[in-house]
């Protein structure tokens, strides 16, 4: 049988947890993949290191400046790699004609529009970012449907849901049989703690999760349950359900990533160790399998798995964002902005754990006549929703 050929990669947001477990998953293939592109927004030490390792045609960074210095960098070290800087190299290198596949894996609003034009430039998009879909989900989907565009959930609960689907299930799961979405949450690392002392929480300890190790936005994120949220909304989109028909579970051991019920009864899991190299690995080969460097489960040393509700008075991100999808519109990116601030500020130690909450509710609450029908109010929405953010963060 004859070798397929070599996939050209785009990797946005390589310095980053993910991006860093996609590198790691690509250097086990190299008769497979080939790095076309690494993006970074500042980290330009750590960019350097993964030019000089991955050997990419092109590195982006976010300022001229850092660029000039990796580009002096590279010259030292004898590497023809292009460096690029600024928000449009990122689309650039996320449509280039020669791209196969882009993980997009870019932290937070700023990756929605170059996971956006990998999608209307209809390339296989592995999708990390989350808050592109919470953003503009209906508006990403119609992008992914009118380019044809391969969309590959990587956030390791939509995996394994996409994992527990028939091959084909576009345009609503009830067509094929599917009641009920169980997304599967760890309950973070302050799961067992009482209301006072997570209302005082430091950053160091909402950072510090259980079973998996991520960029600081996200372990935040899981701390509050607004990932849960986000994940609730992202999984909407994906697989065209509304929020009624997904169960949040909470599950300690994070080993189940997610199930799907059918309506004869049958509930179908995604099990294995908690780490991303295994959605990695399945979006990267799709419809193939193949090695991640994760062990095999051992369910004897795991022993035991257990499962509770979602607790939302400890946690009320999972319900404002619940309520912010059942509102529809410009909601979720009025959500997950002011979910960005509040994140940030909580993590320059300007406001305590629990305001992250009050933050997101207050901005929730103010009258906002804005749409979220174009690209271009989506941003706007999530312009004002900062500003609003902002200002509260500064009156406390
Ligand atoms: P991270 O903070 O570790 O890395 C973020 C990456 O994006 C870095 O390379 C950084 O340089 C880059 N970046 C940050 N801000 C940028 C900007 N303004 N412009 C351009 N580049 C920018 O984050 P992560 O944990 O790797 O998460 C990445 C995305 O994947 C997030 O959307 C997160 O919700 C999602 N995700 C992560 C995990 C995980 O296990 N880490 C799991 C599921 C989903
Ligand atoms: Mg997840």
């Amino acid at each position: 049988m004859s070798q397929p050929p070599i996939q050209q990669i785009t990797v946005l947001g390589s310095t980053g947890s993910i991006g860093i477990s996609t590198l790691d998953v690509i250097a086990r293939h190299p008769d497979r993949y080939r790095v076309y592109a690494l993006t970074a927004h500042t980290s330009k030490e750590a960019l350097l290191d993964q030019c000089l390792a991955h050997r990419p045609r092109v590195a982006v960074l976010d300022q001229e400046t850092d660029a000039l210095w990796l580009r002096q960098a590279l010259d030292d070290a004898g590497q023809a790699t292009e460096v690029l800087a600024g928000g449009e190299a990122l689309c650039q290198v996320a449509r280039e004609a020669s791209v196969d596949t882009v993980m997009a894996a870019i932290v937070g609003a700023a990756g929605l529009l170059p996971a956006l034009a990998a999608v209307q430039a209809g390339k296989r998009v592995l999708l990390a970012n989350k808050e592109a879909l919470v953003l503009s989900g209906a508006l990403f989907m119609q992008a992914v449907e009118r380019s044809g565009a391969t969309l590959l959930p990587i956030d390791s609960e939509h995996n394994a849901i996409y994992q527990c689907l028939p091959k084909e299930h576009r345009g609503g799961l009830g067509k094929y049989g599917v009641k009920q979405l169980l997304l599967t949450a760890s309950g973070g690392p302050f799961r067992t703690w009482s209301a006072a002392d997570i209302a005082s929480a430091t950053p160091d300890q909402a950072c510090a999760h259980p079973n998996w190790s991520m960029g600081r936005k996200i372990s935040v994120d899981s701390a509050t349950l607004m990932n849960k949220g986000l994940e609730l909304i992202e999984a909407c989109w994906l697989f065209d359900t509304t929020p009624e028909q997904i169960q949040v579970v909470v599950h300690p051991q994070s080993v189940i990533h997610s199930m799907a019920a059918y309506v004869d009864g049958s509930v179908i899991a995604q099990l294995g160790n908690p780490d991303m190299r295994t959605p990695i690995a399945y979006g990267l080969a799709w419809p193939e399998r193949i090695e991640a460097g994760v062990e095999t489960l051992d369910l004897f040393q795991i022993a035991r798995l257990d499962f509770e509700t979602a607790d939302e008075v400890r946690f009320p991100c999972l319900r404002l964002a619940r309520e912010s999808i059942q509102k529809g519109g410009a909601a979720p990116a009025i959500l997950n902005a002011a979910n960005e601030i509040a994140v940030a500020a909580f993590l320059e130690e300007t406001i305590a754990f629990n305001a992250i909450a009050e933050i997101v509710a207050h901005v929730l609450s103010l009258p906002y006549d804005g749409d979220a029908d174009s690209i271009e109010n989506v941003l706007a929405a999530d312009q004002w929703a900062r500003e609003q953010a902002a200002q509260f963060v500064e009156q406390r």
